[in-house]
């Protein structure tokens, strides 16, 4: 395409603090959340005629960090399919060549909150499973494609009012280091398990502590282990559930284990205790049967010993969840990863740079006689629900901020 046409494409608008240079087909940008990697807008799509997020990375390419990032959520986005990831809808950088690349835009599906806005609500049985078991189909699909979360948490978890869900990101890289000795970045680590912040090997449960965590939080109202930093991260973990045991001890390393030993035991409470009656809905036999399943998956789920813990497939199997099991769903067939290098990728800054360049034309190579890779437009479950007109309407598009 020539140079005059393509600047003619774009146009520029002010978010925030934030400038987006975006194609002329998104309309009526309005900043719906910021993250790590930058600000996120709704806009119209007149080609789609439908309503779309678009996220800004501002170049990408700037630290390793950063880029690893960038680079795999890009390649990620364009190989999942499947109805609780977030679906891609477009990418493209208004910056014409390599030497000038700076930016690059990230167009999804829109969703309507993310699920820090659905803690703050009263929950009953029926919504808390169904999100429940959506966020283990996604989680089993990532797995399925060897991609392990790790790092799941509210903010990167969006919902529609009609209570469907989508994981947003594809969490930590195999090769990132997490463990209790690292450099205390301010990031969100309140749903980490513990195999994480002890910096121990991990196997694709790990993504089951997180799963118990936001859980936990959604039936309490408040963060189940508010750590003010890593280390306080596992001191909330075992003045709730207690000292772990001997054995799990003797999987640490001895850096680790001298300072786990070295921490004050605790007996730990029961999960009756940690999640009281008054917690859950239990005004009918029904209820009540559903608290004590709720209290029971709970129970399994946050297990400090990962060898211990319930599967993700096991959760997918357990009575509070099973109820909406959908082999479609739960078995989708899984995504070919195209870069099998992913995790082990080090490159310079420019070499970063000129990989994330070309999945942007790749993309654009790729869709530009308007194919887009779509995403089956998703069924309402709830209307198999006993209350079908019951949606989460409280949630409605005032997205927060939280990362
Ligand atoms: P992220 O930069 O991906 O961590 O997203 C930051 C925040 O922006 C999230 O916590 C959501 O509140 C919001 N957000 C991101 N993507 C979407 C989307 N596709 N639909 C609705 N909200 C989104």
């Amino acid at each position: 395409m020539n140079r005059n046409k393509r600047e003619k494409e774009y146009y520029s608008i002010d978010v925030g603090d934030s400038t987006f240079m975006v194609l002329k087909r998104y309309q009526n940008l309005r900043p719906i959340g910021s993250g790590a990697q930058g600000i996120v807008c709704s806009a119209y799509d007149h080609n789609l005629e439908r309503n779309v997020a678009i996220k800004k990375l501002s170049r990408p390419f700037q630290n390793q960090t950063h880029a690893k990032r960038a680079y795999r959520e890009l390649v990620l986005m364009k190989c999942v399919n499947h109805k609780n990831i977030i679906g891609l809808l477009n990418v493209f950088t208004p910056q014409k060549t390599l030497e000038e690349f700076q930016d690059v835009y990230i167009v999804m599906e829109l969703m309507d909150a993310n699920l820090c806005q659905v803690i703050q609500m009263e929950l009953d049985h029926e919504r808390l499973s169904y999100l429940l078991y959506q966020m283990l189909c996604g989680i089993k699909h990532l797995h399925s494609a060897g991609i392990i979360h790790r790092d799941l948490k509210p903010s990167n978890i969006v919902v529609k009012s009609d209570c469907t869900l989508k994981i947003l990101d594809f969490g930590l890289a195999r090769t990132a280091a997490t463990g209790l000795l690292m450099t205390p970045y301010v990031v969100t680590r309140y749903y980490r398990a513990p195999e994480v912040i002890l910096g121990m090997g991990y196997q694709a449960n790990v993504d089951v502590w997180s799963v118990g965590c936001i859980m936990a939080e959604m039936v309490r109202g408040s963060v189940l282990f508010p750590g003010t930093d890593h280390i306080d991260q596992w001191n909330k973990v075992i003045e709730q559930l207690g000292t772990p045991s001997q054995e799990f001890l003797m999987k640490l390393n001895q850096s680790v284990r001298t300072y786990v030993e070295n921490r004050p035991r605790y007996a730990g409470y029961s999960f009756e205790k940690l999640f009281p009656d008054v917690l859950f809905p239990a005004d009918s036999e029904h209820n009540k049967l559903k608290a004590s399943q709720a209290r029971d998956l709970l129970s399994k789920m946050l297990v400090i010993d990962a060898s211990k813990r319930i599967s993700v497939d096991e959760a997918l199997q357990h009575p509070y969840i099973n109820v909406w099991y959908d082999p479609t769903e739960v078995e989708a067939p899984p995504p070919a990863i195209t870069d099998k290098q992913l995790d082990e990728r080090e490159h310079t800054v420019e070499e970063w740079k000129e990989l994330i360049y070309k999945e942007v034309l790749d993309w654009e190579e790729r869709t530009k006689n308007g194919v887009i890779r779509g995403q089956p437009a998703s069924i309402g479950k709830w209307r198999f629900l006993t209350t079908p007109h019951t949606i989460l309407n409280e949630v409605n598009c005032s997205h927060n901020t939280a990362t």
